[in-house]
């Protein structure tokens, strides 16, 4: 089973499910010609599409546009059924970094079909995850930079205080869908930048304190199948 690392935890936590949500900074809607949601767009990766960092992203033949989308992942501790938003954040183990890769050419094809996005999103490897800092050493998880690098130039720069959708409401709407437990992950939307990356690019990910200070980071390739 796919897991991922909670940093000062000695064994990998097994995860469940992938929950991602999509258009979560106001200005990616915007370079997606999308709307600002009224409520946020959710879509699932299997755990199966984890890559751990110093991994290789595999773009599968199907697809010709591999694109970035850098976003703050939540690891659930402890799981829970319609959630309240005044208890949310007490369900979350940590936070972390990660890609949400999609093949943007599957992706617009499907979206004018009205077909779903799995393809797009939950292929192998499409799921890079840093490991987890424990919440108890975050303050406040809506003062945190997500940054992405590919080949050391800056893609994407963003700060969780610019969600949309904060992570209390994301949580409490989530658990009244899908039952949240132990290991579920969240993607918790890109911010703006999201471009392609072709095969022998490195991607560095990283989340930071308002202060600057690395909290964790992910390094991954691409190459191709
Ligand atoms: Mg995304």
């Amino acid at each position: 089973m796919s897991s991922v690392t909670l940093r000062g935890t000695p064994s990998p936590v097994p995860v469940s499910k992938i929950i991602c949500v999509g258009r979560n900074y106001a200005a990616h809607a915007k370079e997606m010609k999308a709307e600002i949601p009224e409520q946020p767009v959710l879509f699932l990766k299997p755990p199966s599409a984890i890559l751990h960092d110093g991994g290789t992203i595999v773009i599968p033949k199907i697809s010709r546009d591999l694109h970035h989308e850098v976003e703050m992942t939540v690891l659930i501790g402890r799981g829970g059924k319609n959630i309240d938003e005044h208890s949310a954040l007490s369900h979350v183990a940590g936070y972390g970094v990660g890609l949400d890769m999609t093949l943007r050419d599957v992706q617009s094809e499907a979206k004018k079909k009205g077909l779903p996005w799995t393809l797009a999103k939950g292929f192998d490897t499409s799921a890079p995850l840093s490991e987890f800092v424990p919440a108890a050493a975050i303050s406040d998880p809506h003062a945190l930079e997500v940054e992405l690098r590919v080949n050391g130039a800056v893609r994407q720069r963003g700060n969780t205080s610019s969600f949309i959708f904060r992570l209390e409401r994301l949580i409490s709407l989530i658990s009244t869908h899908f039952t949240l437990e132990k290991g579920d992950v969240i993607f918790t939307g890109t911010p703006e930048g999201v471009a392609q990356a072709v095969p022998g690019d490195t991607l560095e990910a990283t989340l930071r304190t308002p202060g600057g200070t690395p909290l964790s980071l992910l390094t991954v390739r691409i190459g191709q199948a």
